[in-house]
């Protein structure tokens, strides 16, 4: 059995450490026996839909953000989608997380179109959100550290991924944090966010598995030092003026 794993526009889109949730995802498969090959895809590469089980796209720069907007504009775009139909996975993060929605529309410039595979759409707001952020979400807590300007509003084709408890999440207001649709998972949790909740990392690659081979039950972890991470974090969280 083996993962395929496509990391989308890391020179653009990875910052405040989220390379570790490719790290992250390729660890835990590797753990349990599964052979992994990851494949970055950059702006101006062409993308097979029919390759990876799972994306990653990650967080980035307004600019940077509109570079990839113009790239998911092309054939790119249409094979991204074609690959979510298929059946493929994808964790993003912040810039990441708003390109797979409607659009983002920064303070300053015209809105940078995204690919519409989650019902979510952003908007910059007064105040950047810095800090830790802490949520429950149904499946176990989320930790992790926001920088955004951008403001996500969830459309009914998608829900929330946790609820806030400490920051600010999706937008400040409604006390959601993050997105779920189908098989796709948009967060504003940098950090990385999967080495301290191991229950998203799990999510994922069980999603991701099924794609080319059926249910795969995945033997448990011993995750005592994630969990571990994961308390302290939240402990610090609690702690944000
Ligand atoms: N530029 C976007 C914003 O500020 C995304 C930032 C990020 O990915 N951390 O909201």
């Amino acid at each position: 059995m083996d993962l395929r794993i496509c990391h989308l526009y890391p020179d653009l889109m990875c910052i405040y450490g989220d390379r570790g949730n490719v790290i992250t995802l390729a660890q835990r498969a590797r753990w349990r026996g599964i052979g992994v090959e990851t494949r970055d895809l950059e702006a101006g590469e062409t993308l097979d839909p029919d390759w990876a089980d799972l994306y990653f796209f990650g967080g980035g720069q307004d600019q940077g953000q509109d570079v990839v907007s113009t790239d998911l504009q092309s054939a790119n775009g249409n094979a991204l989608r074609q690959a979510f139909a298929g059946g493929a996975a994808a964790l993003s993060v912040c810039g990441g997380y708003q390109l797979l929605g409607h659009e983002y529309v920064p303070a300053e410039g015209p809105a940078i179109p995204g690919l519409g595979a989650m019902d979510v759409t952003t908007r910059a707001g007064k105040v950047r959100f810095v800090g830790n952020l802490l949520a429950a979400a149904p499946q176990g807590t989320l930790i992790g550290f926001e920088n955004h300007s951008g403001y996500t509003y969830l459309g009914p084709k998608a829900r929330p991924l946790a609820t806030v408890l400490v920051g600010h999440g999706n937008n400040g207001e409604d006390k959601t944090e993050g997105a779920l649709q189908g098989r796709l998972v948009g967060t504003y949790c940098h950090g990385s966010v999967l080495p301290k909740n191991p229950w998203l990392a799990d999510m994922l690659l069980a999603w991701a598995l099924e794609r080319r081979h059926g249910t795969v039950p995945l033997e448990p972890l011993d995750d005592s030092d994630e969990l571990a991470a994961q308390r302290a974090a939240a402990e610090v969280a609690r702690t944000r003026p």
